[in-house]
């Protein structure tokens, strides 16, 4: 791994004002110290983007795609060494940082296609008399400056999400990653730079600035720029929408997402998904499984499948590559859990299921009541609860009564219930027989409610970072 030192800031790598440790959150060990920005430094970017904006939207089609190719084979050639990176500053477990480096690359090469694919339509302008004689075409334009703002989970994925579409979209981006993880994301923004500067465009297209809210809000509160586009919790990205008003904003936020087990399921699947989706990331992905709705006459059975799978997960050092759960980011995240469980013991939940160690492991809660956070909130930590419910239908209700609403899985053998669900279900996706986790960068992927705003996957982010350009003509 090899990157300027300093922050990439118009054409340039400058210095910044201070720096910050990063930290192994399995140790709690110095990786190294990360360039820390300031707002003085995010008005330059902001200034730098605005002044590149139309040159960055009328670089040919060919070079925009030429630029995310060579950006993902740059990436594809280091991505043993980005997913060392990404296991340190994350604390994920190496399994999981190879899903993300999958996944950015598929991230990066669908958006280098996507440009092959923007393109408007013509518009039967003669449907009234008025229209007679008139021809009608729209283009897509890209919207402006983009901000995009992220968490600290994924951040080399969410980053890739942000930039790519909006480079593809013909839109310079000013990225500011979490201050936990700003490395992975740093060498990304390095290897397109390069890929830009081979191209001969600006390298004010992509920016990034690291730093906290002071530096983001700095950013997405500049009236020229033309979104935001942010990923992290709900309270931020709340804040964040009020704050940017009118410019748009799309956001990614978090979710308490649910697991959905029929009396019809293959109870086996639904026990592994469960684990599965509950667990990779140690719990801290937005769609991870955190409650499990079992209709009543399967729930002992479900319970005691679950019962013979945790004491198979595998919790330590996240660089083995046989660990499932691993450290959360920092130790006030896992005090948070830990004091959530505490809440919802108090208020007359079970815990089925507490693996031993320093590190927090699997737990498995049962009965957590209605108005705890670990059953209202986001929790995102390894803690799933089980609940029993009469039927199906009353399933449902308590899937739809959430605030949250980005994906949701059913377990079931009947078609007739799986297309129940996807009708009812007010969520962003519905997974059928497989957990709510489950992405493919090619999908549109977001949430309804407290969950978000707008979609991502490059198709779908490249439709919200570009507006329609009508054209009306009346030859002579
Ligand atoms: P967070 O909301 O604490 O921070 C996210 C980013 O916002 C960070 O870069 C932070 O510095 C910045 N920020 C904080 N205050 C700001 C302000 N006032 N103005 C501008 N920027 C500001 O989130 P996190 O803890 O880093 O990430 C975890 C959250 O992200 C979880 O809620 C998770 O569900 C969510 N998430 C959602 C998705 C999705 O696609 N829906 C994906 C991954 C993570």
């Amino acid at each position: 791994m090899k990157f300027p030192s300093g922050l990439p800031i118009g054409e340039s790598w400058v210095e910044a004002p201070a720096t910050a440790p990063v930290v192994f959150p399995y140790d709690g060990s110095t990786i190294t110290e990360a360039p820390v920005g300031n707002t003085a430094l995010a008005r330059q970017a902001l200034d730098h983007a605005i002044a590149v904006k139309d040159k960055v939207g009328r670089l040919p089609s060919y070079v925009r795609r030429n630029v995310l190719q060579a950006t993902h084979s740059a990436v594809r050639a280091e991505r043993d060494a980005f997913v060392d990176l990404l296991v340190l500053e994350t604390g994920k477990p190496l399994i999981d940082c190879r899903v993300e480096i999958d996944r950015t690359l598929l991230t990066l090469v669908t958006a280098a296609e996507e440009v092959a694919r923007l393109h408007g339509e013509t518009v039967p302008l003669d449907l009234l008399p008025s229209g007679e004689g008139l021809r009608g075409f729209w283009v897509r334009k890209p919207i402006g400056v983009v901000v995009g703002i992220t968490g600290f989970n994924y951040p080399l994925l969410l980053a890739a999400h942000k930039i790519a579409p909006a480079f593809a979209a013909g839109c310079p981006i000013i990225v500011k990653p979490a201050p936990q993880t700003p490395l992975a994301t740093l060498w990304l923004v390095h290897l397109m730079r390069s890929a830009l500067l081979e191209a001969g465009a600006p390298e004010s297209a992509l920016q990034l600035l690291t730093g906290g809210p002071d530096v983001g809000a700095t950013l997405t509160t500049d009236s020229r720029i033309g979104a935001v586009s942010f990923t992290g919790s709900a309270a931020v990205g709340h804040q964040i929408a009020r704050d940017a008003a009118p410019t748009k904003v799309l956001l990614e936020l978090g979710s308490n997402s649910a697991l959905v087990v029929a009396e019809d399921a293959d109870l086996d699947a639904a026990a592994d998904a469960i684990i599965r989706g509950g667990y990779y990331a140690s719990g801290q992905a937005c769609i991870s499984v955190q409650r499990v709705l079992a209709v009543e006459s399967i729930r002992q059975p479900l319970l005691e499948k679950l019962g013979a799978r945790l004491p198979t997960v595998v919790v330590g050092d996240p660089r083995d590559p046989a660990t499932q759960v691993s450290a959360l980011i920092d130790p006030r995240s896992t005090a948070r859990v830990r004091e959530w469980v505490e809440d919802a013991v108090h208020a007359g939940a079970t815990i089925a299921y507490a693996a031993e160690g320093d590190i927090l492991g699997p737990i498995v809660l049962t009965d957590v009541p209605s108005g705890q956070p670990a059953w209202d909130e986001e929790i995102f930590g390894p803690v799933i609860a089980v609940r029993s419910v009469p039927d199906l239908e009353s399933a449902f209700s308590v899937v739809n009564a959430s605030r949250y609403g980005l994906h949701a899985s059913v377990f079931t053998a009947s078609l007739d219930t799986a297309f129940t669900a996807i009708d009812q279900l007010d969520v962003g996706g519905v997974v059928i027989n497989e957990v709510p986790g489950f992405r493919s960068d090619v999908m549109p992927y977001g949430g309804v409610k407290d969950s978000g705003i707008g979609r991502e996957g490059p198709r779908f982010a490249i439709e919200e970072l570009t507006t329609t350009r009508m054209a009306i003509i009346r030859p002579r």
